[in-house]
């Protein structure tokens, strides 16, 4: 039981909802630590939405609504963290929905498909012998993706993805939007559009974002995307960063404890 007053409540809720994947059989170990990376960026920018976050949102929203085939690709962590918004955001911008694993078990792939169908997806791509075509250059077990998905979609949205795979889906000539905490990553850095956000935060705000623009039209769509630069966006972010750290160091709030208090 986590205290309703403690000051790391929301994280450590995220946390059990990842730990209960684990013990569910849908989450990889490696995700667990995948998590604790994207934790410590998510610290450094303050745990919340920044505005070139917010910028990048809009900007993946209205590429995936001027996509021809969008997909959205779903792994275990976000499977437990977002589910109903993945769904939705799906429907909102037409994009079908994927299951891929970096660690895939027909046992994972089923499990995380489910989630999504109790979620309101009706078409759930990526499980079996539906993940058959194969990314070239790419040697984990995520370069298995849908003939009907991935491997025929222009526009690719992959909250959490690997660098190697972001890399290979670019260089197949593919619009891939990455959600990465990290942006440093070389998933940052190979995506077409990067969004330093969280997923927990990133998704249901691009399900609003859609909302949105979905009624827009094409050529408002395409200057959104026109105007948006990635490599200026994430050369903004670690200013940002920087300028908080600096701030903060500046400021140097020590934290006071009672002195009775026996803090080990
Ligand atoms: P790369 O291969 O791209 O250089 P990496 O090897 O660091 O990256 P992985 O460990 O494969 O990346 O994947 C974890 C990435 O996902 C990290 O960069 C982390 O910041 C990010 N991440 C983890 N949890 C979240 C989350 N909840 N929201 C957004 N990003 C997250
Ligand atoms: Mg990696």
């Amino acid at each position: 039981m986590i205290p309703i007053n403690h000051p790391r409540r929301e994280s450590l809720l995220i946390r059990e909802r990842l730990v209960d994947g684990v013990r569910e059989g849908y989450v990889a170990l490696q995700g667990l630590i995948a998590h604790g990376r994207g934790e410590c960026f998510d610290y450094l920018i303050g745990e919340t939405t920044i505005n070139e976050a917010l910028n990048a949102e809009r900007a993946a929203v209205a590429a995936l609504l001027l996509a021809r085939n969008p997909v959205i690709s779903v792994n275990g962590n976000t499977a437990a963290l977002v589910p109903r918004d993945i769904v939705e955001l799906a429907e909102l911008v037409g994009a079908k929905v994927e299951v891929n694993l970096f660690y895939r078990t027909r046992e994972r792939e089923e499990l995380i498909a489910r989630i999504l169908r109790e979620n309101g997806a009706r078409e759930v791509l990526g499980v079996g012998d539906d993940a058959s075509c194969v990314i070239p250059e790419l040697f984990s077990e995520r370069r298995r993706v849908s003939c009907r998905g991935i491997y025929v979609a222009d526009t690719i949205l992959v909250p959490l993805e690997d660098g190697d795979r972001t890399e290979a889906l670019r260089k197949m000539g593919k619009t891939v939007i990455a959600i990465d905490l990290n942006p440093l990553s070389r998933t940052a850095r190979a995506a077409s559009i990067t969004i330093v956000d969280n997923v927990v935060r990133a998704v249901p705000n691009m399900v609003r974002i859609a909302r949105e623009l979905k009624a827009k039209p094409r050529e408002e769509l395409e200057g959104i995307v026109r105007d948006f630069n990635n490599d200026e966006n994430l050369r903004k972010v670690l200013m940002y960063i920087s300028r908080r750290l600096a701030e903060l160091a500046q400021n140097h709030i020590v934290l006071e404890f009672p002195k009775d208090a026996n803090y080990l």
